[in-house]
């Protein structure tokens, strides 16, 4: 059990399986299915009170063979080296499945965010980047947002940077604020990545989309674009989101009689992704524990939270109606979960495909950096919209012509694309 929840076994399983399926040499097996490079440090921080406090910090390279390593920075309080060897893994199949020029990275600090002041949040990103700075840059590792780190963190951490270099270098972290060189449509580009991957599944599986339900998991940033795109987007209902409530130390679900309207909820959750919970009652909201929305009578389940949320427990409470599961969060299903799944016929979404949309627009940002010439909304969103319907039908076409399971068949492509890359510069 404590096996199948380590993220990182999970990871190297996926990729054993498809490993086997495309026969790839043991030189290519062992090279990809470890970390190329870990960073594993400590952050000294001057606190508000004069102490100085000791934190711990990561940053995992994971494969650099299409290109410098992309991945985010997650602060969390129960950050570890193998969730962050698992997230690096996962980004380096992400990049490759939608075809990026780019590696797979990522990064991350043990702490709860909310616990700090504005000052020690800018000290703690200031200290990551004066350790790390050597290691990261525009040709070889770009990171960018993840759970608990924000824009405004980027622009320290790219601030801090272009001092220590001596050069302003927009390019060196994505997910900036508009105003300091970030991309127009990076904000919502996970969620509506994720209803762009959704709207395509539902046209395979000749579903109408207005007729259609969600049920989501999480309100941060990803969900609440999933949410807004489900809604205007495609013309659907969304019967419930949830969020984890910082005050009480539990997660609730949300859901209203008439659809949730996530503009609405948006307009009363804080920056973590915390619905208040009191104007949400007020507004008719239902209230209830926090995996009741795994239970709701949806046409898509969009888990947007965290990691290990559909699991041997979790999976056979998912409602018969279910017919589409879109991973928009990083490595939501354990392998006991997966298996039920299959048998059930879910037409499952995987992560790293359905939540590329965030590394894609980052993409676009560090060309437009590059550049110093920027896109309108317009154009970022209609870029990512093709980028996310060919990466769709890459793995869709793959599961067909191998009959294998779309997970699988996402791995496939993505695999393939970095062993040959591996290949083609003679590493292996
Ligand atoms: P976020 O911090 O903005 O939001 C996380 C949300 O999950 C919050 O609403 C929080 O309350 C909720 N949550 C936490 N624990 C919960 C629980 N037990 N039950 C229900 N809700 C819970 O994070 P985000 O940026 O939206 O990321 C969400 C997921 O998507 C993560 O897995 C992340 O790795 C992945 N992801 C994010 C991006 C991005 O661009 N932000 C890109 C790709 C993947």
């Amino acid at each position: 059990m404590e096996q199948e929840l380590n993220p990182f076994k999970i990871a190297q399983r996926q990729f054993d399986e498809s490993a086997e399926i495309l026969q790839l040499d043991p030189s290519t097996r062992a090279l990809l299915r470890e970390p190329m490079r870990e960073f594993q440090f400590t952050i000294p921080v001057r606190m508000d009170d004069g102490t100085v406090r000791i934190f711990r910090g990561f940053r995992v390279q994971y494969n650099d063979a299409c290109g410098p390593t992309k991945g985010g920075i997650r602060f969390a309080a129960n950050e570890t080296i193998d969730t962050v060897r698992a997230l690096s893994a996962w980004m380096t199949w992400k990049t490759a499945v939608v075809g990026l020029p780019l590696g797979g990275g990522k990064g991350g600090i043990i702490i709860d965010p909310s616990t700090l002041s504005e000052r020690e949040k800018e000290r703690l990103c200031r200290g990551w980047v004066d350790v790390m700075w050597k290691n990261i840059g525009p040709t070889m590792d770009i990171p960018a947002p993840d759970v608990g780190t924000t824009p405004q963190m980027m622009i320290w951490m790219m601030d801090e940077y272009s001092k220590l270099v001596g050069s302003y270098t927009p390019g060196v972290f994505t997910g900036k604020p508009v105003a300091v060189g970030g991309s127009r449509g990076r904000t919502e580009a996970t969620g509506y990545g994720t209803i762009y991957t959704v709207r395509e599944a539902m046209k395979v599986l000749g579903l109408d989309s207005k007729a259609c339900t969600a049920a989501i998991q999480g309100f941060g940033n990803v969900a609440q674009y999933a949410a807004i795109g489900f809604r205007e987007m495609l013309g659907g209902k969304v019967l419930c989101v949830s969020c984890f409530d910082r005050a009480d130390r539990k997660a609730y679900t949300y859901s209203h009689p008439a659809g949730v309207d996530p503009r609405f909820l948006q307009s009363i959750t804080d920056q973590y992704g915390t619905i208040d919970k009191a104007q949400a009652q007020a507004a008719g909201y239902l209230i209830e524990d926090a995996m009741a929305w795994i239970e709701k009578p949806a046409d898509v389940l969009i888990p947007a939270a965290l990691e290990n949320m559909i699991t041997a427990e979790t999976a056979p409470r998912i409602h018969s109606s279910v017919k589409i599961l879109a991973e928009a969060a990083n490595g939501p299903t354990t392998l006991e979960g997966d298996e039920i799944l299959k048998q059930r016929g879910i037409f499952v979404i995987p992560d790293f495909l359905c939540n590329a949309g965030g590394v894609t627009v980052s993409y676009f940002e560090q060309v437009q950096n590059a550049y110093n010439y920027y896109w309108t909304v317009e154009e970022a969103h209609e870029k990512l919209d093709l980028k996310m319907t060919e990466a769709f039908y890459a793995v869709v076409d793959t599961a067909k012509s191998f009959k294998v399971y779309n997970r699988t068949a996402a791995y496939l492509v993505a695999v393939k694309r970095v062993a040959e890359a591996c290949k083609l510069r003679g590493w292996v």
